[in-house]
């Protein structure tokens, strides 16, 4: 009998991982109560400014596939002991909290939770593998899970609904557990001041730690822009000196003078894209036109703005990084005034500069 090669195997596997990884999930336009919880301001910050992008592998996408499929199967085991279930799914109730902030509540309890047959609750359903699971029972969703628990009380704020039920299921063996989980009024207040804060920071907030081997930071996907590079990658009207974000969710452009950029606009940014002073590296020396930042490294200032012969775009700035500020890269683009610059024309330069 002839031996099939097994490594077409992988070869599937490898093709519909890469298949999920092809399409880039679009960022969120609002601030979601289900990161409110997070430890760390600046992550939230950076994350609503959309200042990194989480690069996730194709497996963790089909995992989080698997996770939203179990809504349904949730929602028709919760029905079929009598819970008055509504709002799921499709018809998920979106949880307006003013400004940027919002969410959507996977559903409404108008009724029937076991023990509690006549009080209304909002619905929250987690999956989770093994260890987190076994966590989660031993210690309750407030210790083990406390963003998932920042979610309910602002759900709860949000829909004036005083109870919550979280219910779980393990991922390796369907075991599930349940949690009522009360109304916190000064909790969620709290953590809505918190979202009010962190949106219209014009400034980034500080970092949990400035120790990069803290434990909290060493699986962040902020880790290289918070610690390491100091530089975005992102070029987008969030990451620009240019925007406000202000207080009832607008997003304002000083440069063109827009009073409510539009989402769809946001992602794409534009050609006057100048980089957000704390999202890059350098040191910000004073500019004579209000269109260009002046970053300087070693004595050596650079021009961000409109790109001509003396200015660099914020796509080249992210692309080429440090290697702007070395002669032959200026060199370069004062020869080349219409050209865009790419990693490709640094090619050669030592290796310090690149
Ligand atoms: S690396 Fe640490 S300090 Fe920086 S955003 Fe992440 S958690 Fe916060
Ligand atoms: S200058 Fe361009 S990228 Fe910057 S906020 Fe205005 S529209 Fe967005």
């Amino acid at each position: 009998m002839t031996k099939i090669d097994l490594e077409p195997i992988d070869r599937v596997t490898a093709a519909i991982d890469a298949h999920h990884e092809k399409f880039a999930d679009s960022p969120r336009s609002h601030l979601g109560a289900s990161i409110l919880g997070h430890h760390c301001d600046r992550w939230i910050w950076l994350s609503f400014r959309w200042a990194f992008r989480e690069k996730i592998p194709g497996r963790l996408k089909r995992l989080f596939r698997r996770g939203h499929h179990e809504e349904d199967i949730i929602t028709a085991d919760l029905k079929a002991i009598g819970i008055d279930l509504r709002c799921t799914g499709r018809d998920q109730v979106r949880v307006d909290l003013g400004g940027h902030l919002g969410g959507s509540v996977d559903g409404i309890i108008e009724g029937g939770v076991p023990g509690a047959e006549n009080t209304r609750h909002i619905a929250e359903y987690k999956t989770h593998g093994l260890k987190p699971f076994e966590d989660l029972v031993k210690k309750g969703v407030y210790e083990s899970k406390p963003m998932h628990y920042a979610q309910m009380q602002l759900y709860m704020l949000g829909t004036k609904i005083k109870r919550a039920l979280y219910v779980a299921v393990c991922k390796n063996d369907d075991r599930m557990y349940t949690e009522r989980v009360k109304y916190d009024e000064e909790a969620a207040q709290q953590l809505l001041d918190r979202g009010k804060r962190l949106s219209t920071a014009d400034r980034m907030p500080d970092p949990i730690s400035t120790d990069p081997s803290w434990y909290q930071c060493k699986m962040c996907p902020a880790y290289d822009l918070c610690h390491e590079t100091k530089l975005t990658k992102e070029v987008n009207c969030r990451t620009c000196a240019h925007v406000t974000a202000h207080e009832d969710g607008r997003w304002s452009c000083a440069r063109w003078g827009a009073d409510n950029i539009l989402t769809e606009h946001q992602v794409q940014g534009c050609e006057a894209h100048v980089l957000h002073p704390d999202l890059v590296p350098w040191e910000r020396r004073d500019s004579n036109s209000p269109y260009e930042a002046v970053y300087a490294k070693d004595g050596v200032e650079i021009r961000n703005g409109e790109g001509d012969a003396h200015v660099f775009t914020s796509k080249e700035l992210v692309e080429l990084g440090d290697a702007c500020f070395t002669d032959l890269v200026r060199e370069a683009r004062r020869v080349f005034p219409d050209a865009k610059l790419e990693v490709k024309d640094v090619k050669g330069l030592p290796a310090e500069s690149n």
